[in-house]
């Protein structure tokens, strides 16, 4: 009896891409082309053009936060009840700081963009949550230095369960390899942790609003109706803090501290 073997130690194959067919019919095309109107016109390829330029910034500049974020790692970690115990820090944007996906699953999503009513939305990893993901067992290696040795990519099939990932000591600044570690346990612990940074963006857009409403409520009773909604009460965090702010004020912090 012949069996069949399913090989996903290699890459999944591309599969053809599909042409810009838009299936209109010839009457229409000759139409179409006869009123000199294009399906794609020369604004929506400047938009394009634009979006792909400004992507292409985006790109290197977390190229550059990766680094910052691992050179200064051993610093970050020095202040990690700090960080998790300030929003400030605690939220701030690491999503490029950790890079994973496997076969059939595709990459991991450590930033989400949303359309919500038109307005995008983008939810990334925070750092506390990653500072909590390296906490497990799954996510930590012992470096040969003596030091600890974090996972920062990761690659497998959730078919065979098998994964090849890196890591990297804060201590002795060093990337390894590590092998054969459960493909699973990498993908949907990190999937349900970002699940929660979601879950922890959309309460805390709840919660704004709500006390918009109170606010607004407030004005009302104080007969104070100056603003007609309770849009204008709507407000953000107050402070927002980068990673290039926060890795400065924990080195003036150590350093004031002698
Ligand atoms: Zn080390």
């Amino acid at each position: 009896m012949a069996t069949i073997k399913i090989d996903d130690t290699k890459p999944f194959p591309n599969f053809v891409k599909e042409p810009e067919n838009k299936r209109e019919s010839a009457l229409d095309f000759f139409k179409r082309q006869s009123n000199g109107l294009k399906l794609i016109s020369d604004e929506m390829e400047q938009e394009k053009k634009e979006q792909d330029e400004i992507r292409e910034i985006q790109k290197k500049s977390f190229e550059r936060k990766r680094k910052l974020f691992y050179d200064n790692l051993d610093l970050i970690l020095r202040h990690k009840d700090e960080i998790l115990a300030s929003p400030r820090y605690a939220n701030i944007d690491v999503h490029y700081a950790i890079k994973g996906g496997g076969l059939y699953v595709g990459p991991l999503q450590t930033s989400r963009r949303f359309c919500i009513a038109g307005s995008i939305v983008t939810v990334n990893l925070r750092l506390a949550t990653l500072l909590r993901i390296w906490e497990t067992d799954q996510f930590r290696v012992d470096c040969s230095c003596g030091g600890t040795a974090l996972i920062r990519s990761f690659t497998g099939s959730p078919l065979s369960g098998g994964s090849q990932a890196t890591s990297y000591c804060p201590e002795c600044k060093k990337e390894t390899r590590v092998a054969n570690r459960n493909f699973g346990k990498y993908f949907w612990f990190l999937q349900t942790r970002l699940s929660e940074d979601v879950e922890t963006v959309a309460k805390d857009f709840i919660g704004k609003w709500a006390l918009a409403e109170v606010e607004y409520g407030k004005k009302i009773a104080e007969g104070k109706t100056i603003d007609p909604k309770p849009g204008a009460e709507f407000h953000g965090d107050e402070q927002y803090c980068n990673l290039e702010t926060m890795i400065q004020e924990l080195k003036l912090k150590e350093f004031e501290e002698g």
